[in-house]
């Protein structure tokens, strides 16, 4: 695998990928490692056609390219403005608005914000392993009106989000309707791996009984003050509440709940990624391995 791909920063992406040639290479390279295979007959072999993106299958020559069956299959967009929008993307600490690639990638509102979309997906297929060790599981509320007006109402327009996070480890977080019990409990067998040793959370009263014999219960009650006793806390997950409370209002403005699944998947591919320094080979190679995502999927 090209290891100049590694940790790539904006000049050296200019640098080398400016070109659409470069950018074709690249990405049939991580899609057919063995060489180029026909979506049709299957057989691996074919002739690029001189000067263009097609390939010339060698045994049924059936015409394709490294779009075909893919997230680019239906985009008329380069090659290049796919690099530069999974850049972005990835690059962003905290997220970029399709108001701001519209921008900076010089496209149109609507094909930005298709493409942050479908670079999005890509960004999220992966199968999720079970966390293990200390687990920090806690819940937040996002979006709504004034946080506090109109006394014990506030939270009804709010959304919830439940999140846990493996120390040193990966985050999940997901939309729930619900911090009661059943939901949290489910959440947490959803994500947790049997093996953790810990989960630790606050006081809320919901959580009792989320252990069992091999995975140890701890809270720490935030109502009096007590936000850390040894190596019990949930301060790991709170600052990823911070962060996406600081990516919602300074990167998206005015989230849908509807696009919140979404961004949350996101923020946790993100996150999870934040030592790998593959990052973006790896996002361009899950771009040429997803299905095609039709326009009307995402507006559905
Ligand atoms: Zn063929």
């Amino acid at each position: 695998m090209p290891e100049q791909t590694k940790s790539i920063d904006l000049p050296a992406l200019i640098r080398r990928f400016s070109d659409e040639t470069a950018c074709r290479e690249l990405l049939e390279e991580l899609r057919w490692p063995d060489g180029p295979q026909c979506p049709r007959c299957e057989h691996v072999g074919a002739t690029r056609v001189k000067g263009r993106e097609t390939l010339d299958c060698n045994a049924c020559h059936y015409q394709f390219s490294v779009r075909v069956g893919t997230v680019l299959q239906d985009s008329k967009l380069p090659l290049w403005t796919w690099f530069l929008g999974t850049y972005m993307m990835v690059e962003a600490r905290k997220g970029v608005s399709s108001n701001q690639l519209k921008r900076m990638l010089g496209v149109s509102y609507k094909t930005a914000w298709y493409l942050s979309h479908r670079i999005r997906a890509a960004m999220t297929l992966a199968n999720p392993e079970p966390l293990s060790g200390v687990v920090e599981v806690d819940e937040t509320w996002v979006g709504g009106r004034r946080r506090g007006v109109g006394k014990g109402n506030w939270r009804q327009d709010k959304t919830i989000v439940i999140g846990a996070l493996e120390r040193g480890g990966d985050i999940r977080l997901k939309v729930e309707r619900s911090n009661d019990r059943r939901t949290l409990h489910g959440f947490v067998k959803s994500v947790v791996g049997d093996d953790a040793s810990a989960i630790h959370t606050d006081e809320w009263f919901a959580y009792r009984g989320i252990g069992d014999e091999n995975t140890r219960h701890e809270s720490v009650n935030h109502r009096d003050e007590e936000w850390v006793r040894g190596e019990v806390h949930t301060q790991g997950i709170e600052s990823a509440w911070s962060l996406l409370k600081r990516s919602i209002v300074g990167s998206y403005h005015q989230l849908s709940a509807k696009h919140l699944p979404a961004y949350l998947d996101e923020m946790s591919f993100r996150f999870n990624n934040r030592n790998n320094p593959f990052l973006f080979r790896d996002t361009l190679r899950v771009l040429m391995s997803s299905d095609n995502l039709e326009y009307k999927d995402l507006t559905a």
